[in-house]
C-alpha cells in the first residue's frame, strides 16, 4: 500500500486530496498544526476523519518535519500547507515568508537528508505572475509576483527547481489557477460571496462588502485539481505544470451569476470598501494548461457558472439548515464578521 504524507490537511486542497487518495488505496497522512481549538471541519464534512492519520506539524519548526516524514514514511509528499490569503500577506509578510517560502526548503532538506527517493508536490500559484500580464499564462511566462505572498511561493517554487537540478529529487511544481468549492475559505472572495447571497435570500443579511470587483481570475473546481496534482507525481519524469481552465472572469459576473440563480439584481446588493482594496492587486489570470492536457491527461470538467452553482447550492442548503438548528460541520456560522477585524487599512475614529 503505498503511503502519502499530505501537509496541510485541514485546508480545502488537503481534505479534497485526502479524499482522492483514500479512494485510490494510499494510506494517508496528513499534517496539522496543533491550535487551541482543533480545525478539522473539512475532514468530517467530506466523511473521511476518521479515515487519515495526523501528525503534529508546524511549516516554521523542521523538527516536527523530519520527524513526520520518519513515521509516515510516504511514498509522496504534498505540501499543501501555506499561509494561503494574498490579503493576509500585506498583513504579515515575515510570516509568509518563513512559512510560506521557508518552509518548503524544510521540507527538501529533510528529503535530501532522510528520504530522497520520494517523491514531492509543490503547491505553486498563478499569483506569482503577478499584475504585469494581460495575456494568459503558461510553464513558460515570466514571473513578477505583486504581494509578499507570491514572492514567497516564487521563492519556493525556485528551490524546488534547483533541488530537482541540484540534488535530483522528484520534486514537482504545480502551477494552480484559483481553484474554488463549497469548503474553500471564507476570506476567499468567491466563497465569500455565495455565503453572502446565501444569506441574502434567506432575509439573513443585507449586502456584501468587497474590494476590486473588476479583477478577473480564471477559476477551476478544487477537487479536480487535486487529481492534477496527484497525476504529476505518477509521471516518469518531475516537472512544473500549470493547472487552469484557460477562461477568465471578472467578480462582476461571478456576483451576476451567483445571484441570478436566487433570482436578485447583484448590483442592490453591493457595496465597495476600501478595506479590501488590496496594495497592489493581480488585475488579470487566464492559464493555459495545454502542457498539462497533453502530458498529464487532465481536463477541467467544471466551469465557471457550474462552479458558482456547486458552491452557491451548498451555501444556501447550509444556511436553510442553520434557520432550522441543525448541527454539521460548517465554518460559517463561526466565522468572525470582517468588520470585527483591525487590519492596517482601518482609519480609527477619535
Ligand atoms: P487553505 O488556506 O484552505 O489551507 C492551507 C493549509 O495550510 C491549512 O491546512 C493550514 O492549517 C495550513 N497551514 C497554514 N500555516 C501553517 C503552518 N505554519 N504550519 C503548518 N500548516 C500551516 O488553502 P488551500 O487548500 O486552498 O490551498 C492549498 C495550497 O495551494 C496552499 O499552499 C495555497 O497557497 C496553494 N494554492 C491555492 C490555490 C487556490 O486557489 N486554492 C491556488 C494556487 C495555490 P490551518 O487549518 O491550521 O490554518
Ligand atoms: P487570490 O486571487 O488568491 O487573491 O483570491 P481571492 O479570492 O482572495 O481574490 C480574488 C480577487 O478578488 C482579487 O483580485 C481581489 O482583490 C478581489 N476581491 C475583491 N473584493 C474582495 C474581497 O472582499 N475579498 C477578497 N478575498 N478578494 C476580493
Amino acid at each position: 500500500m503505498k503511503h502519502a504524507l499530505v501537509t496541510g490537511i485541514t485546508g480545502q486542497d488537503g481534505a479534497y486530496l485526502a479524499d482522492f487518495l483514500l479512494k485510490k488505496g494510499y494510506r494517508v497522512f496528513g499534517t496539522y498544526r496543533r491550535l487551541s481549538t482543533p480545525n478539522f471541519w473539512r475532514l468530517q464534512y467530506l466523511g473521511i476523519f476518521d479515515k487519515v492519520e495526523l501528525l503534529p506539524v508546524d511549516l516554521l519548526d523542521s523538527f516536527s518535519i523530519t520527524e513526520a516524514i520518519k513515521i509516515a514514511q510516504p511514498d509522496e509528499i504534498y505540501n499543501l500547507a501555506a499561509m494561503s490569503f494574498v490579503g493576509a500577506s500585506f498583513e504579515q509578510p515575515l510570516a509568509s515568508a518563513e512559512i510560506t517560502g521557508l518552509g518548503v526548503v524544510k521540507f527538501l532538506e529533510a528529503m535530501r537528508n532522510i528520504a530522497p527517493d520520494v517523491r514531492f508536490y509543490q503547491a505553486s500559484t498563478s499569483e506569482m505572475y503577478g499584475d504585469n500580464l494581460f495575456t494568459e499564462q503558461s510553464e513558460d511566462t515570466l514571473f513578477e509576483p505583486s504581494s509578499p505572498y507570491a514572492a514567497a511561493k516564487l521563492y519556493a517554487h525556485s528551490m524546488v527547481k534547483i533541488y530537482r537540478k541540484g540534488y535530483g529529487l522528484f520534486a514537482c511544481n504545480g502551477i494552480l489557477f484559483n481553484h474554488e468549492s463549497p469548503i474553500r475559505g471564507l476570506e476567499f472572495v468567491t466563497r465569500k460571496i455565495t455565503n453572502a447571497v446565501a444569506k441574502i435570500s434567506l432575509g439573513l443579511e443585507d449586502y456584501i462588502e468587497l474590494g476590486n470587483i473588476d479583477a478577473k481570475r480564471d477559476w477551476g473546481y478544487a477537487p479536480e485539481y487535486v487529481e492534477a496534482m496527484w497525476l504529476m507525481l505518477q509521471q516518469d519524469e518531475p516537472d512544473d505544470y500549470v493547472v487552469a481552465t484557460n477562461e477568465t472572469h471578472t467578480i462582476r459576473e461571478f456576483l451576476e451569476v451567483a445571484f441570478d440563480h436566487v433570482g436578485l439584481d447583484w448590483e442592490k446588493y453591493i457595496r465597495i470598501d476600501e478595506r479590501f482594496m488590496r496594495p497592489v492587486d493581480v488585475r488579470y489570470l487566464k492559464g493555459n494548461y495545454d502542457k498539462g492536457r497533453e502530458k498529464l491527461g487532465w481536463e477541467p470538467l467544471t466551469k465557471f457558472s457550474g462552479l458558482a452553482e456547486i458552491m452557491l447550492k451548498s451555501d444556501v442548503e447550509r444556511w436553510k439548515k442553520w434557520v432550522n438548528g441543525e448541527h454539521f460541520p460548517w465554518d460559517a456560522w463561526n466565522y468572525p464578521n470582517e468588520k470585527k477585524i483591525l487590519s492596517r487599512k482601518l482609519k480609527l475614529d477619535r
